[in-house]
């Protein structure tokens, strides 16, 4: 049944008959069904797409920063008259309630408009020379093709925050995206080529997709031709693909794990926390890289806190979102990380905690589709499993007393991307911001960890990887930086007073 629908979404989307033809077989965990069946990319294929971005980025440097951002414009259209049968798609095929998969296209838009903007605004700086009749400055130049490696849980935002700032700054894309959510993929390729072809004098290869797994993102990885490759995914992939960019001296954007926490203070709001925190760690079935995976609670608060926090977990709605808007979780995306998430439980369960919930849900009406209800674990302290990304919906609950303690055990993880507080007392939220505080990417205050805007660098520290993507400056990452000292005088003082008389 869904199979029929996601071919009318295809059709609606423009993804060619013969792109949906091959031996890999799609698959939503909705319901476990097939949906349809893709070709993986040959090796030849993926070496003729890098020729060609090669090509196409000799000629998309010459055109002017604001001109190519018409061509992301124009996406931005085509993404905007796309949102709900991209945002079906999505949510088909990662399983996401459909609000979230409208969110994932309407953070797209967002991300195009702000390369627009961008596209005017590509600064260097002017800098003061030492020198008399010298001027310093730095010129950012197109830097060249961009391999994209990205994961299942964003299966379409994570490309456009790469590609729509890659694309401004003068920089072909070639997408390898996660084996478990090729469809959007093929189908934000189709929108791509709709504003191409709309923009006119596009050259080929300038964005291509390139299905496949692992090894089709190993030849991106190890291609010279590509300066620059943004892997998002899980930590032991980013330590496999960190490791062999630099052996070849690429560059790198490395946006993987996250074990992010929250901690309630004794004056927080705590109705506001309720609700992001449910949002934090339930959302999205907790398969989210900025997932709330720890909490800490002020030990005067905790009872209370934790009491409701159950009451959460225990009524909300789980199921197939396509039925009702008021389903809340949707499915793990497959049976592994269904098995994780148990073995995560019962490591847990030795290491003294009280589970509540993370047992299957409708598994008779769906024998291949992986439904849990979200678990709260009460634990005795941060060991086991706490310590680890386990891509499910846990959270481990812990108590604290002192706010530095807290702090410690906070950072006290392998991960750095998330995190937040909540707290009126405004010395213990800047505290947290502190150089003292959070040693994330990423700090809240009264909000959960997750739900970024674009409009500010998205990464993380540590094992998380160090990458940054989307808004801020993170376009300089797209680009090469040109320091230039122009001497418009006749002598030629050298910097630092060195003499070099040649007589
Ligand atoms: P994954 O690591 O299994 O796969 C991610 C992508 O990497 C896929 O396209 C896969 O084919 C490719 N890949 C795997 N090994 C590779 C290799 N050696 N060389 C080249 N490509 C390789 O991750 P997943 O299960 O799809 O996604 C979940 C993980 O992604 C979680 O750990 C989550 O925290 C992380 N994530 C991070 C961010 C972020 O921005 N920090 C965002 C989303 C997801």
């Amino acid at each position: 049944m869904l199979a029929s629908e996601v071919t009318s979404l295809l059709d609606r989307l423009g993804v060619a008959p013969d792109c949906r033809r091959g031996a890999r077989a799609v698959r939503s965990p909705l319901t476990g069904e097939t949906i349809a069946h893709v070709e993986d990319a040959s090796p030849q294929r993926a070496a003729e797409a890098i020729a060609q971005a090669e090509a196409a980025f000799r000629q998309w440097r010459h055109v002017p920063a604001p001109q190519r951002g018409e061509l992301v414009r124009l996406l931005g259209h085509e993404l905007r008259a796309a949102k709900d049968a991209l945002g079906r798609l999505v949510t088909i095929e990662a399983g996401k309630i459909v609000s979230e998969g409208r969110g994932e296209v309407q953070e797209m838009i967002d991300i195009c408009d702000f390369a627009v903007g961008l596209s005017r605004q590509l600064y260097g700086l002017t800098i003061a020379s030492e020198r008399p009749n010298h001027r310093m400055m730095e010129q950012w130049h197109p830097l060249g093709p961009v391999g994209v490696i990205t994961s299942f849980n964003f299966p379409v935002a994570v490309w456009s925050w790469n590609a729509a700032l890659a694309l401004v700054c003068g920089s072909p894309v070639i997408w390898k995206p996660s084996e478990k959510a090729p469809l959007a993929a093929l189908a934000v390729q189709a929108l791509f080529e709709r504003a191409a072809a709309k923009a006119g004098n596009i050259p080929d290869g300038l964005s291509t997709v390139l299905i496949g797994g692992r090894d089709v993102g190993e030849v991106l990885v190890d291609d010279p031709r590509l300066p620059l490759v943004s892997a998002t995914g899980s930590t032991a992939m980013g330590r496999e693909v960190g490791t062999r960019l630099a052996r070849r001296f690429a560059r790198g954007i490395l946006e993987l794990g996250g074990n992010n926490a929250s901690i309630v203070c004794p004056s927080a709001n705590l109705d506001l926390a309720l609700r992001a925190i449910a949002f934090a760690a339930i959302g999205t079935a907790g398969q989210r890289c900025t997932t709330l995976r720890r909490l800490f609670v002020h030990d005067s608060i905790h009872n209370e806190f934790v009491a409701r926090l159950k009451q959460v977990y225990a009524s909300v709605r789980i199921g197939d979102p396509l039925t009702s808007d008021e389903v809340l979780v949707g499915p793990l995306i497959d049976q592994a990380a269904f098995r994780n998430m148990q073995r995560a439980l019962e490591q847990a369960r030795t290491h003294g905690a009280r589970v509540h919930g993370g047992e299957r849900v409708d598994e008779k009406r769906f024998p291949n589709a992986y439904y849990v209800r979200p678990a709260l674990v009460e634990m005795p302290a941060q060991t086991g499993p706490v310590l680890r990304e386990t891509f499910a919906p846990i959270l481990y609950v812990m108590t604290y007393t002192d706010l530095d303690a807290a702090i410690e055990l906070h950072n006290a993880v392998a991960h750095g991307l998330s995190s937040s507080i909540f707290s009126t007392d405004m010395r213990e939220t800047e505290k947290f911001l502190s150089a003292a505080g959070s040693d994330c990417g990423i700090a809240n205050v009264n909000i959960g960890p997750s739900g970024a805007e674009i409009g500010g660098a998205f990464g993380g520290e540590k094992e998380t990887g160090g990458g940054r993507e989307a808004g801020s400056d993170a376009w300089k990452a797209y680009m090469r930086r040109l320091t230039s000292t122009v001497n418009y005088g006749d002598d030629l003082p050298l910097a630092q007073g060195v003499r070099f008389d040649i007589g």
